[in-house]
């Protein structure tokens, strides 16, 4: 799928700054993009895109210093500056896409307030579909954090095709903070989305047999609302054990395609040594269900899920047709729709890995945590505010004025 990312605030642009890079390393041309943002510095900090597609919005408001966690001002800035952005989007050439992915911190000002302003401007004028990747706050983040990431969500919704959110908090590790977690946190989104973003590509094998194509991805997505991405990893049966058709362990193709698939977890199941055709079909079972049952990027009852897309990658020779077949069966039996779609992607890689879109989905403790915590941090601000008034000015002295 070829997709145009634009990477609003600090961590959109941190990590559309790491899609590209990743693309760049593939030697793919599949994603290209732009970030903005109302803080120079943090525009200054991107490593990978050329200096003409940085975008520095707002100078006029708040001068280059950014909009200090202030999503009011953060959409205010995107909406009088609309024109300005399109023109980039439109100067780095839209013509040959297929989606596009806003990318934004939630919980911030100038990604929060300005993603949902872009979307909506995004869907009016163009035909592709508007997807957001929403990185959502840890509680310890602060209760403004929550509030800004609440409002922002439940904006969002509205605006964009679907979101696709990830929990800092499910993410970062007992004792690690969230912001020394970041690297590892991107790391973790620009994998999943890299791989699942990617499905259809033609690889030095072609396109793979049971192939997902765009249009999968779109249908997937489709009904709107929230949605949340698994991952699983294995590795591939070394050639010796295969007959001599599997890659090596480690990626070859000079490189190409090195760390797509990421390494292996420490508690991942051991490999299985012998590679008939019942074993790669239940070793892919295995992986999907690891990868359905383990770690979403947004913790959720998967049983709400209305659709769901299954995309196993790894070397041609590992990628069985009956074993896709039956995962998504087991999908379907497992979420509360019935439109499972999947496919494989070969990719020359040492690893094979299995991603599950769990598309729509009706329930996700952490969302509805978020939007009581951002209820309480609202209902706060009014109490505080009719305290200093109440307190301070109440009866007995008149004003100089009605
Ligand atoms: P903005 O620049 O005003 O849009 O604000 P940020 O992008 O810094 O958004 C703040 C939110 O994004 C907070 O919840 C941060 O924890 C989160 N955040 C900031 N940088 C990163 C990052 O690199 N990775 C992740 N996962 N979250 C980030």
């Amino acid at each position: 799928m070829r997709v145009f990312f634009i990477g609003f605030g600090q961590a959109g642009g941190k990590l559309v700054d790491m899609f590209l890079a990743q693309d760049r390393k593939l030697g793919s041309t599949s994603f290209r993009g732009i970030v903005i943002n109302t803080a120079r510095t943090d525009l200054m900090g991107i490593k990978n895109i050329p200096m003409e597609d940085r975008l520095l919005i707002g100078q006029t408001m708040v001068k280059g210093h950014g909009v200090g966690t202030d999503n009011v001002t953060g959409a205010k800035v995107a909406a009088d500056e609309i024109d300005t952005i399109i023109s980039a989007i439109d100067r780095r050439g839209t013509h040959d896409i297929d989606a596009f992915v806003v990318c934004a911190g939630l919980g911030g000002g100038t990604g929060s307030g300005g993603s949902p302003v872009l979307c909506r401007h995004l869907k009016r004028i163009y035909r592709e579909p508007v997807y957001a990747v929403g990185v959502i706050p840890a509680p310890e983040e602060g209760r403004l954090y929550s509030l800004n990431a609440a409002r922002s969500l439940s904006t969002l919704v509205n605006e964009a095709d679907n979101v696709i959110v990830f929990d800092n908090s499910a993410w970062k590790n007992d004792g690690e903070s969230v912001k020394s977690a970041y690297e590892r946190l991107n790391e973790e989104i620009v994998r999943r989305f890299g791989v699942l973003f990617r499905a259809g590509e033609v690889s030095k094998y072609g396109v793979g047999e049971m192939v997902v194509d765009s249009s999968e991805i779109i249908n997937t997505l489709r009904g709107g609302g929230i949605s949340s991405v698994g991952y699983a990893i294995s590795e591939a049966i070394p050639m010796a054990k295969n007959g001599g058709k599997s890659s090596s362990k480690k990626d070859n193709n000079g490189g190409l395609l090195s760390g797509i698939l990421g390494k292996k977890e420490k508690k991942a199941e051991p490999h299985v040594d012998i590679a008939s055709g019942e074993d790669k079909s239940a070793k892919i079972i295995g992986l999907v269900r690891r990868a359905m049952l383990g770690r979403l990027t947004l913790p959720c009852d998967y049983s709400t899920a209305e659709r769901a897309l299954v995309l196993v990658a790894g070397p041609p020779s590992e990628l069985d047709r009956k074993g896709v077949e039956k995962s998504k069966s087991w999908v379907e039996e497992n979420i509360a729709g019935v439109e499972v779609r999947g496919g494989d992607y070969p990719v020359d890689s040492g690893y094979v890995a299995a991603v599950v879109l769990l598309a729509t989905i009706g329930d996700a403790p952490r969302i509805r945590e978020l939007m009581e915590l951002a209820k309480e941090a609202k209902e706060e601000v009014v109490r505080s505010r009719e305290r200093s008034h109440t307190a301070m000015f109440e009866d007995g002295v008149d004003p100089l004025f009605e």
